[in-house]
């Protein structure tokens, strides 16, 4: 798995590539499971039911760094952060930020969805059983980020932590993708937490757009436009 990631000449071939991984036992057997028992309302529908990969520009200057697929998003339609409320939450915010052409994303086909100067990922590519990797699994599914990284790396000049998880996920990109020694102690995460470095991107920690976040009002559109009006400015964008 590791030199299949690496072998991944472009980001088209990384989708691909990611798309067909099988390396962890119990993700694998929960993505088909609930792919193939579905959620009352989407019973019509076919889901994706694989790993799930980036989306959005290769000239990206901004990343977005997330946890992993939810099991009825992701895992039903194939594209990060779309087909629940987690991503009706990011996307309207991405929109706000002139960061997306739209404030919605419903399905991956043909919903016209296109992001300017972002790409979006995850730390771990498969759904998790109560949206919760293991450590092991994180570290297995982390050469697909490492190589997306490194494809994006030209022009990436900031990432977006969403959550913890995610923000402990990025340091040893770090060392993989750029050679440089990860901070220690590594920094605290926090809502507005900054980092930066030298000649790597500065990374913003941002709660996670969870509907436990965002129904219990931690996390509101008004926080989540500061980040990315935040992360524009540090891409140079502004
Ligand atoms: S979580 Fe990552 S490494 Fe594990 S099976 Fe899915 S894509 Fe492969």
């Amino acid at each position: 798995m590791v030199a299949r990631a690496a072998r991944a000449t472009d980001l088209a071939d990384l989708d691909g590539a990611v798309s067909d991984c099988f390396a962890c036992p119990r993700l694998v057997d929960w993505r088909e499971e609930v792919a193939r028992v579905r959620r009352a309302a989407f019973r019509d529908q076919k889901y994706w039911g694989r790993p799930v990969p980036g989306f959005g520009v290769p000239d990206a200057r901004i990343g977005i760094l997330g946890l992993a697929p939810a099991a009825h998003g992701g895992n039903r339609t194939g594209r990060i952060f779309t087909g629940d409320r987690s991503g009706d939450v990011l996307f309207a915010a991405l929109h706000r930020a002139g960061l997306a052409n739209q404030p919605t994303s419903v399905a991956a086909a043909d919903d016209g969805l296109a992001l300017w100067h972002t790409r979006i990922f995850a730390a771990v590519r498969c759904a998790p059983p109560d949206n919760k990797p293991t450590p092991a699994e994180r570290d297995t599914c982390a050469p697909w980020l490492h190589r997306e990284v490194a494809l994006i790396r030209p022009t990436l000049r900031v990432v977006v932590a969403l959550g913890a998880f995610a923000w402990a996920a990025w340091w040893p990109t770090l060392q993989q993708v750029y050679g440089v020694r990860p901070p220690s102690p590594r920094p605290s995460f926090g809502h507005g937490a900054h980092w930066s470095g030298t000649a790597v991107p500065q990374v913003l920690g941002c709660y996670h757009v969870s509907q436990q976040n965002t129904f219990t009002g931690r996390l509101t559109p008004a926080m989540l436009d500061d980040v990315f009006v935040r992360a524009r400015e540090l891409a140079g964008l502004d």
